[in-house]
């Protein structure tokens, strides 16, 4: 059977690294990888984390099955920060989460929960968006469409454009928005801009499913889930996707949560049930280790306090860092207009230079990026902006 398999293409993120990890080049860089790094280029554990730990080690009593929704601490308290405690649709329980292995497997379980209830729902995505997103929907059987997002040109956003098409989708499809530091261009809704998609949500009928990978990434926990929170209490059904891989430093933990906003608690206890069988057909049941840690601080004020303040300094050096690296390119003579890359939020930005440029950067001065110009602005440090940024001033 297995001959007639025909090879997959490698993933480019994946190649790039193990091309980054082979260059002797003392001054490589790594702009590819989409994980935060210190100025050592490092990817710490937070105190916090390992001070949760440290206490699930002292006080777990079983490794029993947890079942198919995980913990239902966890999943309340990751309910409370995405919507926040006072949001009108957590007052009238109409929340319903379950933990997934981290937000890819919320995406999945997303996914396939949407096949159950509407077999023909396309999903439509930002164009461009999370490379992932459609290998993701396509596998469940999803049509994947687009909507214009990001105007490449301009380094600005096609709003009026990605308005347009949304004014387009019927009530049968799913639309897909990031909440907040919009994988791959840093480019977000403004609140306005927000209100204006809810809006037209409202109007047109369509599902929306929101996908948090970064919440706190961008200006603070709270700013950066106005979306969800204006749409929990604007429409009838909504989907979110969250993640803890990078705002708790979790990533190979493998923690998220999948959660359905219904239209009242009764509709939101058929859905969950509905979640739970879709999540008993794929996994049967999320890991417990990330949720444990996750609760733990979230449960207790003095670790939450910790958590946002590490959260802050995570959020601080990728803007500082957004900001250092277009006074760098006009230091080092670069005419061009960066400074797109200083209000764009989150862990990437499109440098927006050509392919060859790209491949001249890797060829000539080892640095690393995927081929669209993507960055990771994570990777950008106090050592190494100088050399970045003469190396961008030579290829242009
Ligand atoms: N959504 C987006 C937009 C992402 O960028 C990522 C991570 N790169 C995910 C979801 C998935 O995150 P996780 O590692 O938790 O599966």
């Amino acid at each position: 059977m297995f001959e007639k398999l025909s090879p997959m293409p490698a993933d480019p993120i994946l190649g790039l690294m193990a091309k980054y990890r082979e260059d002797t080049h003392p001054n490589k860089i790594d702009l590819g990888v989409g994980v935060y790094k210190d100025e050592a280029g490092h990817t710490p554990i937070l105190a916090c984390v390992k001070k949760a730990e440290q206490l699930r080690i002292d006080t777990e009593e079983t490794k029993v099955y947890i079942g198919p929704a995980g913990s239902g601490s966890f999943n309340q308290l990751i309910g409370d920060l995405a919507f926040g405690t006072d949001n009108p649709a957590i007052l009238a329980n109409r929340i319903r989460s379950v933990s997934t292995p981290g937000g890819t497997g919320s995406l999945r379980v997303a996914a396939d929960f949407i096949k159950r209830i509407n077999p023909n729902a396309a999903i439509w995505v930002s164009d461009p968006t999370w490379a992932n997103h459609i290998g993701l929907f396509e596998a469940a059987g999803i049509t994947v469409k687009t909507y214009p997002y990001y105007d490449h040109e301009n380094k600005t956003l096609k709003f009026d454009e990605m308005l347009a098409t949304l004014a387009t989708i019927s009530s049968e499809d799913v639309v897909l928005l990031h909440a907040c530091c919009h994988n791959p261009s840093g480019m977000d809704l403004t609140n306005e801009q927000w209100d204006k998609v809810i809006e037209l949500t409202q109007q047109q009928g369509f599902t929306p499913l929101i996908d948090m990978a970064y919440q706190g990434f961008g200006e603070s926990v709270d700013q950066d889930a106005y979306g969800v929170r204006q749409m929990a209490a604007t429409v009838e059904d909504m989907i979110l996707c969250s993640s803890c891989s990078k705002n708790f430093g979790l990533y190979r933990e493998r923690i998220g949560a999948c959660s359905i906003v219904a239209k009242d608690s009764q509709t939101a206890d058929i859905a969950l049930s509905v979640l739970l069988y879709v999540v008993r057909c794929i996994y049967s049941m999320p890991p417990a280790h990330g949720a444990a840690i996750v609760e733990t601080i979230l449960g207790s004020s003095d670790l939450k306090q910790q958590w946002l303040d590490e959260l802050k300094v995570m959020r601080d050096r990728i803007n500082g860092n957004r900001a250092m690296l277009v006074n760098k390119l006009i230091e080092k003579g670069v005419t061009r207009d960066f400074s797109f890359i200083a209000q764009q939020k989150g862990m990437f930005s499109f440098l927006g230079i050509t392919p060859e440029q790209v491949a001249q950067l890797q060829r000539e001065h080892s640095i690393y990026m995927v081929d669209s110009s993507r960055i990771s602005i994570a990777g950008i440090s106090e050592a190494n902006v100088d050399y970045l940024a003469e190396s961008i001033a030579k290829v242009l």
